[in-house]
């Protein structure tokens, strides 16, 4: 199972990259998003996405991250720019373990860096938590989270041109 960890969050400031966090999460084949605080309005969205999408993602918000992060059994990815290079750290990683990956929003607190078994760079420059975790999620998953099967009600069927939107129950 893939999971994400956002801590962090600041519900005015944060709202839509944090929603643009767990749709990335989703879309590149992750299980579930914890955020750290409560936020019923990102919840509501995400599952609103999920009943007309598909999948079976979940979302917890108001998450005690402590909690979490001292009693996870399995792997802690910590994304930063300051940590290892990607190339070097991602194969290193054991798929058959549970994974949890944190992403920040503000300055990260260091024992995060502490408690993490890995604190992985996608690139060296500071950019986005969003554009971390989808490259991220592509490189974990040798891009197979593309064939993924969402069974929504709602199934987009790629198109040159316009909009094809398969609907099974609207
Ligand atoms: N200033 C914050 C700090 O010192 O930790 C980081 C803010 S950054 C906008 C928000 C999040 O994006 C980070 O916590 C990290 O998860 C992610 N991020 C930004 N650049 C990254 C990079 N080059 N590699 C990996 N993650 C990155």
């Amino acid at each position: 199972m893939i999971n994400i960890l956002r801590i962090g969050h600041r519900i005015s400031r944060d709202k839509r990259i944090t929603t643009h966090v767990a749709l990335v999460a989703r879309a590149f084949g992750a299980d579930k998003i914890f955020i750290d605080t409560p936020d019923k309005k990102i919840e509501e969205t995400i599952t609103s996405t999920v009943k007309r999408f598909g999948g079976n993602f979940k979302i917890i918000t108001g998450a005690d991250k402590k909690k979490i992060l001292h009693s996870w059994n399995g792997t802690i990815v910590h994304l930063t720019m300051y940590g290892e290079k990607l190339n070097k750290i991602v194969n290193k990683i054991d798929k058959n373990k549970d994974l949890l990956i944190i992403v920040g929003a503000e300055k990260v607190p260091p024992w995060i860096y502490e408690i993490s078994d890995y604190n992985i760079s996608v690139g060296n420059q500071p950019h986005s938590e969003v554009a971390a975790l989808a490259v991220f999620l592509d490189r974990y998953t040798d891009g197979k989270w593309v064939n993924k099967k969402f069974n929504g009600n709602l199934e987009i069927l790629p198109s040159n041109k316009g909009k094809k939107v398969l609907s099974k129950k609207y």
